[in-house]
């Protein structure tokens, strides 16, 4: 794609033209550092921006992935056809009494500190989650057993031919790690435009005191340490035990294909030590899946999505 174009598409949005990039590495925008390039990518500030950049790719032909934080996706070394929208640039977040509403590409940290700065409890076990509302939404974030939807009270999301509807919760089905924006479920194609938290009002030192703990607690779990998408399969309560000791048991703790490794810390987190290939990484998790398979007759399930080109 040539620069006028992507001028001229600009134009047609109505976008600012610094912030659509044609052949943009994905590795610079997932946390795993791992990607290649999307053919264009926007990123968007406003709904009337995503508004009409849908109805324009729409127009065209041209499929688009939407992005949050990028923080629990492995994509393809051939990258994404088509166009990502990045939404991580509407992230207002504003509270009415004990109800905060977040737009979809405000920082899971940003909602919790706003949730501190109105005394307000019920997100604090998710302070360190990284990505955005809108993200942890569609995957149903889990974080010391508690589901981000758990607080959730209505949803405003738009079909992909623009409709904007906002949902109340006896609408919305969750289940664990599952939301009902992902394929297959009832708003399959439906983006979250902004999401209103129910919660309660708290003692703000109490809270504090909780978010500081669930974040020490990360950090010295390694969490940080290296590019990841956290945890790389589902946890499922059949197997008698969590993934993580299940590949332990493997012998997988530090294995690594090029520079993909499953981490020393922690089995369930496979790392970048720097130039990992999206192939690499792949080939790691078939070793794991294979591995169980083989040695103990299960089926692990990625978390991880994997998006694009491989
Ligand atoms: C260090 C680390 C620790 C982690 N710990 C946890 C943990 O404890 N628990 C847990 O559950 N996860 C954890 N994760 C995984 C990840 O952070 C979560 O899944 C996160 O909620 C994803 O949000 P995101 O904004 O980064 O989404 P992305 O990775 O950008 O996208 C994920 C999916 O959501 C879709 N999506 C994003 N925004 C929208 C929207 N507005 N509307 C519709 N679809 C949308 C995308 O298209 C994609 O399919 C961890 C990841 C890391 C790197």
């Amino acid at each position: 794609m040539v620069m006028e174009t992507l001028w001229q598409i600009s134009q047609k949005i109505n976008i600012d033209p610094r912030r659509i990039l044609s052949n943009e590495p994905m590795s610079r925008h997932t946390t795993f550092h791992i990607g290649g390039p999307a053919d264009v990518f926007l990123s968007v500030v406003s709904l009337n921006e995503l508004s009409a950049a849908l109805s324009y790719f729409r127009e065209q032909g041209i499929p688009c992935f939407i992005l949050g934080g990028g923080s629990n996706l492995l994509v393809g070394d051939r990258g994404i056809r088509g166009a990502v929208i990045d939404l991580s640039g509407m992230r207002g977040c504003a509270s009415i009494g004990t109800v905060i509403r977040a737009q979809a590409g405000c920082s899971v940290e940003a909602l919790c500190e706003e949730a501190l700065a109105r005394g307000l409890g019920g997100l604090e076990n998710f302070y360190g989650l990284p990505g955005t509302a809108g993200g942890a939404l569609f995957m149903n974030a889990r974080c010391y057993e508690r589901d981000i939807s758990a607080p959730v009270q209505t949803i405003t999301a738009m079909s992909l031919e623009g409709i904007i509807r906002t949902i109340p919760r006896s609408e919305l089905h969750w289940d664990y790690k599952k939301s009902p924006f992902q394929p297959g479920q009832a708003l399959d194609g439906w983006i979250i435009l902004s999401a209103d938290f129910q919660l309660s009002p708290a003692d703000a030192g109490a809270v504090a005191s909780v978010m500081r703990m669930r974040k020490t607690d990360r950090t010295m779990k390694g969490h940080y340490r290296y590019p990841s998408a956290g945890s790389l399969f589902k946890n499922n309560r059949a197997f008698g035990k969590p993934t993580g000791a299940i590949l332990e048991s493997l012998g997988l703790k530090g294995y690594r294909i090029g520079d993909a490794g499953i981490a020393p810390f922690h089995a369930n987190i496979f790392i970048n030590y720097g130039k990992a290939s999206a192939r690499d990484m792949l080939r790691l998790i078939q070793t794991a899946q294979d591995k169980a398979r083989q040695n103990l007759g299960i089926d692990l399930e990625p978390e991880v999505l994997m998006v694009g080109e491989f």
